[in-house]
């Protein structure tokens, strides 16, 4: 994993090359974000902020900045547990793609994995055949962690 540093930087040169900009504010809760390492809800980023930079931030606040992060796709967010997650590609070149993530359903990790193509085109046409429009295919599943089932095997 890359440090916060070089990850924060690779996100302002990708901001500016987007013509945007990533503010101190959205700088401090993308980096509360990649230092916590798993999913939070817009609240627990409150809580983090205070506790990180001793200053309260308003929700609405937060949302914002969660939303152009998550449309400058630096954070991702799980729709069905309501949390986001830092992107774990930042610093890499390659074409992103859709995201897919695998939730453990006992310690709430988190981990970003690339599903190929093939399969999501799949997936589109069996969405189709059953008569539904696939809206948005990232993935969320319901998983255990290898360290959870192995704890839980004892
Ligand atoms: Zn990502
Ligand atoms: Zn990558
Ligand atoms: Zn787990």
């Amino acid at each position: 994993m890359n440090n916060l540093d070089e990850i924060i930087n690779h996100a302002e040169q990708y901001c500016t090359k987007h013509g945007t900009r990533l503010t101190p504010k959205r700088k401090q809760v993308l980096s509360s974000l990649i230092q916590s390492q798993k999913a939070l809800s817009a609240y627990d980023l409150i809580d983090l902020f205070e506790k990180n930079f001793g200053e309260k931030i308003p929700a609405m606040s937060v949302y914002r900045i969660l939303d152009f992060l998550e449309t400058e796709h630096l954070v991702h967010k799980l729709s069905l547990a309501n949390k986001y997650i830092a992107c774990s590609h930042i610093t890499c070149a390659h074409d992103h793609g859709v995201p897919q993530f695998l939730i453990c359903g006992t310690c709430n990790d988190v981990k970003e994995i690339a599903i190929d193509k093939a399969t999501i085109g799949d997936l589109k046409n069996n969405v189709e055949d059953a008569g539904f429009h696939l809206v948005s295919p990232q993935l969320e599943m319901n998983c255990i962690c290898h360290s959870c089932a192995a704890k839980q095997a004892e």
